[in-house]
């Protein structure tokens, strides 16, 4: 026997006894169908598209196979018959070869529905997104009319591509068909609006629907969520465990924290754990993980290590977001610790892990741990390190001073260093103290990020620590040429069940007047005790007194006042901040903690700093 399928698919050939095992082996349904076609005489169009689409359904089928097979249909001049065609064009696409299916369907003499149905889905399931848009409008140029089947391929890929043009076009055809179009073509719809910062459109179209469905309140709620509008995500969360006819589900809720964690809600997160527990999600691996990822952008190491601990099964996946977790803090032994354990259950680390555990190192400056680990990648695990794992170790090595390794560890990298890395060694340059250097990785990360105007900040401070003015200015004159803005400071808590929002200057909380007056009261109580404000980070050219003015209404310090004036005393301080601190706010809260001795929790835009008692747990590096 020769092992060659496409011998059993000539029609005339008869099928020998001794081949018999062989065909049971390959499938049995492909075996029947075929022995019938076989004995029967010559295949029919419809019983060869019927056994492609049989040969494509198989899972163990091999590309080889299909080729042949196609062979076949081409001698028995059928290719050209189109349920044969659409046939082919599914397989091809199947199998991932989107260039033969195109050649075929360019070919093809007569198209249908099916076959452009085939296309746009096949282009959507092999990442091949614009070309998925591009084949749907042809389309629309050749006048055939699309059905559902069409939308609901095309939509998802718009929604990716954040096209809202074609998003658009699509809603007014499905407005003036409506009688046409089922729920799915509009929670479709919602998808795209909500993906391409059209949310309102999105809202429009849910409100519109009488009867949501599990669909429409998760595409909605992740809307908010991805857009970063996590009051209006977790409102709608609320609403929605009012309604009757729906039920939140394991994605409602997996979306639900990861709003919570964005914002570092706790109470919300605990309700929403508490709710899971009761209707018994806790069990699945996904919320689980998503939980243990909550409390820990949440602030609360500890519930995150016991929700951890508790969960009945762990994949990589929640170990690299547990290791993650205690980077996030500051805590490198035990996340170097469990990233030991993980690999003691005999879980392989992936790419993920290593760059959870390195950053994890360099938070924490374990200098030795880290390099071994980075090696360990390499020998242990034929890893390559990509772009992230350098920039952690230029973290690291920066960060312990060894400023000139770092340098020579970025100029030798495999890959080309992103702006990521040059930042990093830009941050060592600024506490070293290393002008010389730092004009170097600046240059170098211009060229990168040429719009980045924290890399533009942390020059100008470098100058200004050294009292460098002309510098300062230079720089500020790029910035201003540029017309490059900051993005405004921005802090959030959690209180009373509701999130309060501050914006640097913020004068709009209905408490603003008791706020600025608490923020009047501390700067003279610190004053006494003997602090002199930092001004170096305010960018602007203005009067030392205004910059102190400036300094004191950063949002953070803001969010803090609110915090003293209406949290009982005694109760942790958990503040997130859309930013990085800048110097003179981390030495104000570590003096504030002291002052009025509370625990203050502040997530910035890099990782938690841990309050207490004058000190920081980041060890004034970040
Ligand atoms: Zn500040
Ligand atoms: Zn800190």
């Amino acid at each position: 026997m020769n092992g060659s399928y496409s011998q059993f698919l000539k029609p005339h050939i008869k099928i020998h006894p001794q081949n018999l095992p062989f065909l049971l082996q390959i499938n049995s349904s492909f075996y029947t169908q075929f022995t019938r076609h076989a004995f029967n005489g010559p295949l029919t169009s419809l019983q060869c598209g019927a056994l492609l689409q049989k040969l494509t359904n198989l899972k163990s089928i091999k590309m080889e196979i299909g080729r042949k097979v196609h062979c076949e249909i081409v001698i028995c001049g059928l290719e050209s018959d189109i349920y044969v065609g659409n046939s082919l064009l599914a397989m091809y696409m199947k199998f991932g070869d989107v260039r033969t299916a195109r050649k075929l369907f360019d070919k093809m003499p007569v198209c249908d529905l099916t076959s452009w149905n085939t296309m746009i889905s096949g282009y959507v399931k092999n990442g091949e997104l614009r070309e998925a848009l591009s084949v749907f409008d042809l389309m629309g140029k050749v006048r055939v009319r699309p059905d559902y089947v069409t939308f609901l391929s095309v939509l998802p890929a718009c929604a990716d591509l954040a096209a809202l043009k074609q998003g658009k076009e699509i809603h007014g055809y499905v407005i003036r068909n409506s009688t046409e179009f089922d729920g799915s073509v509009i929670n479709a719809l919602i998808d795209v609006y909500c993906s391409s910062s059209y949310i309102a459109g999105g809202r429009q179209l849910f409100e519109e629907i009488v009867v949501k469905d599990i669909i429409s309140w998760n595409s909605m709620i992740s809307g908010y969520t991805r857009r970063g509008d996590v009051a209006e995500s977790l409102g709608l969360f609320s609403r929605m465990k009012l309604e009757e006819s729906v039920v939140p589900d394991r994605v409602t809720m997996m979306t639900v924290l990861g709003a919570c964690g964005q914002i570092a809600a706790l109470q919300f997160g605990m309700c929403a754990h508490a709710y899971i527990a009761r209707n018994g999600f806790a069990r699945d691996i996904m919320v689980g993980t998503s939980l243990v990822d909550m409390y820990t952008k949440c602030g609360s190491l500890g519930c995150s290590r016991q929700v951890f601990d508790e969960m009945s099964e762990r994949n990589l996946v929640s170990w690299s977001v547990m290791i993650a977790g205690y980077g996030l803090h500051g805590r490198g032994r035990e996340a170097v610790a469990s990233f030991k354990e993980m690999k003691g259950e005999g879980i392989l680390p992936d790419e993920v892990t290593f760059t959870s555990v390195l950053s994890a190192c360099s938070h924490a400056g374990l200098l030795d741990e880290g390099r071994e680990i980075f090696l360990q990648m390499r020998t242990e695990y034929t890893l390559s390190p990509k772009v992230e794992h350098y920039s952690c170790m230029v973290d690291l090595l920066g960060r312990a001073g060894l400023i000139d390794e770092a340098y020579e560890l970025l100029r030798n990298m495999e890959v080309e260093p992103n702006a990521d890395v040059w930042a990093a060694l830009l941050s060592a340059c600024r506490v070293h103290h290393n002008v010389k250097l730092s004009e170097i990785a600046a240059q170098n990360a211009f060229v990168l990020r040429p719009e980045g105007i924290g890399l533009y900040i942390s020059l100008s401070n470098i100058y200004a620590m050294e009292k460098r003015w002309d510098d300062v200015e230079m720089v500020r004159a790029i910035v201003r040429r540029k017309g490059l803005k900051k993005e405004p400071g921005c802090s959030f808590i959690e209180f009373n069940k509701s999130i309060h929002r501050f914006l640097v200057g913020d004068k709009s909380h209905c408490q603003t007047e008791d706020i600025y007056a608490k923020l009047e009261e501390l700067s003279v109580q610190l004053k006494e005790a003997g602090y002199i404000p930092d001004t170096s980070s305010v960018f602007y050219d203005v009067e030392e007194d205004v910059k102190e003015k400036m300094l004191w209404h950063h949002s953070e310090r803001l969010a803090i006042a609110f915090a003293l004036l209406n949290l009982p005393s005694g109760m942790t301080i958990r503040i997130t901040k859309n930013l990085r601190f800048c110097g003179d706010c981390h030495t104000v809260t570590k003096l504030i903690s002291k002052l009025v001795s509370r625990e203050i929790i502040v997530r910035d835009a890099r990782r938690f700093h841990h309050f207490n008692d004058g000190s920081c747990s980041c060890g004034d590096y970040w």
